[in-house]
């Protein structure tokens, strides 16, 4: 056994209550292929709300909601003084969405409130379960939009301010369902926050590991890079005279894939994207525009990654009498969550004996921003084939039990620890 007997005791949250909870919740917006369809501030977001504050006020909580229709299901602690330890995800998806992403956060971190409220377990801080407005960002962009507005990335006048496509304000929209509370987002003081999700992603599921310590987000890079060479007729000019757009973006394709292996196996490079013009059989290609997106755990190594790509253009820009120009256009640095938050999860997974292994996100989630307010961490578990944003997305229920179960510990460790 661990350190962990003692905290928690014999506690562990209802799996089949779980489970029913997630099958009620997906009837809000059913697809007939088995997912939802629940994009944020419609009326089928309206009736999930509606059933999560009458849920969770059956288990005793007081539930509120800020000026970003963000949700917060309060379970009191013994000290009034101390600030919550938060739970969350998020219960909107994607107009093709699963029954699992996000939903999982937000339902297994209502097993917890319920574990609690029926052993009578009583803990130091209150114990809060958040449900963030609009994370998909697939009906307002961008995603996660209101965990930014509470961790102070966004302003509320801008995000108020977003349309959707038939050009109804987010504002309008969250007035409409009757979600647009009078605490002014971000004034709601946190002690830590703990997001359960499924992975998204083929790791676990492949080495067969129950839990996911998840010890940050990864960064990246967004490049868009032009060479220009000259266009030329495939039959006239002369191998040694060409300037040959698409042949030096090979090299530079090649350059990506390699650079990316060399820094195996955190590191992740993609080119994605490609325009070769004129794009005609019988000319020599004159321009190429392609992406370039890198991904590694480490801020430093995305820049090592980088100079090694630059460097290679210049030297293949200089062979080959192209022009090559690489414009970085989007950073979104590394994110590394707390250390007590992690250890308190990795504790959690080992008081049951789960199968466990430590991973870094390659996703955005809620606790990205969080991680700027609060000490806050992540837990994954495993869902089929990585699949994810898809209706055939799936986990298996012993999974997502472990889940809120590690979810569980993790969180009366950090009651425990946290001030
Ligand atoms: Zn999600």
């Amino acid at each position: 056994m661990s350190g962990f007997d003692g905290i928690g005791g014999n506690v562990t949250v209802d799996g089949g209550k779980l489970w029913a909870d997630i099958l009620e919740t997906a009837r809000f917006g059913a697809t007939p292929k088995g997912g939802i369809r629940r994009l944020t501030l419609t009326e089928e977001d309206r009736q999930v709300r509606d059933w999560f504050v009458r849920t969770c006020e059956a288990l005793g909580c007081v539930v509120t909601f800020d000026s970003m229709g963000n949700q917060f299901a309060r379970r009191a602690g013994t000290n009034p003084s101390l600030p919550p330890i938060t739970m969350g995800s998020h219960l909107d998806t994607q107009p093709t969405g699963g029954k699992f992403d996000g939903i999982v956060g937000v339902l297994g971190g209502l097993a917890v409130l319920r574990a609690l409220h029926e052993s009578g377990r009583e803990t130091r801080h209150p114990v809060e379960l958040i449900n963030w407005t609009n994370e998909e960002g697939s009906r307002f962009a961008p995603a996660m939009l209101s965990s930014g507005v509470f961790a102070g990335v966004f302003t509320e006048e801008e995000a108020l301010a977003k349309t959707d496509r038939d050009g109804v304000r987010f504002e309008d929209a969250l007035v409409g369902i009757g979600y647009r509370g009078a605490e002014r987002c971000g004034d709601h003081p946190v002690a830590a926050y703990f997001e359960l999700h499924i992975e998204q992603g083929p790791i676990l599921e492949a080495e067969r590991k129950t839990i996911g310590v998840v010890t940050g987000v990864q960064g990246m890079r967004w490049y868009e890079v032009t060479v220009i060479g000259r266009d030329g007729h495939a039959g006239a000019t002369p191998m040694a005279l060409r300037a040959d757009a698409l042949v030096g973006t090979a090299k530079l394709i090649e350059a990506v894939q390699s650079i990316a292996l060399k820094h195996a196996p955190g590191a992740v490079g993609t080119v994605g994207l490609l325009e070769n013009r004129p794009n005609s059989r019988n000319v020599v290609p004159g321009e190429v525009f392609f992406s370039v997106d890198l991904r590694d755990p480490d801020d430093a190594v995305i820049v090592r990654m980088e100079e090694a790509f630059r460097a290679t253009a210049a030297q293949v820009a200089s062979e080959s009498g192209l022009e090559i120009t690489i414009e970085l256009v989007w950073d979104s640095p590394a994110v590394r969550f707390d250390p007590t938050c992690i250890d308190a999860v990795r504790r959690a997974a080992d008081s049951f004996a789960y199968p466990a292994r430590d991973i870094v996100s390659g996703a955005g989630h809620d606790a990205v921003y969080m991680a700027g307010v609060t000490p806050t961490t992540m837990i994954f578990i495993p869902c089929a084939g990585g699949v994810s944003h898809n209706e055939e997305e799936s986990a298996e229920t012993d999974d997502v039990t472990a889940g809120a179960n590690v979810l569980l510990r993790a969180v009366l460790d950090a009651d425990e620890r946290l001030n």
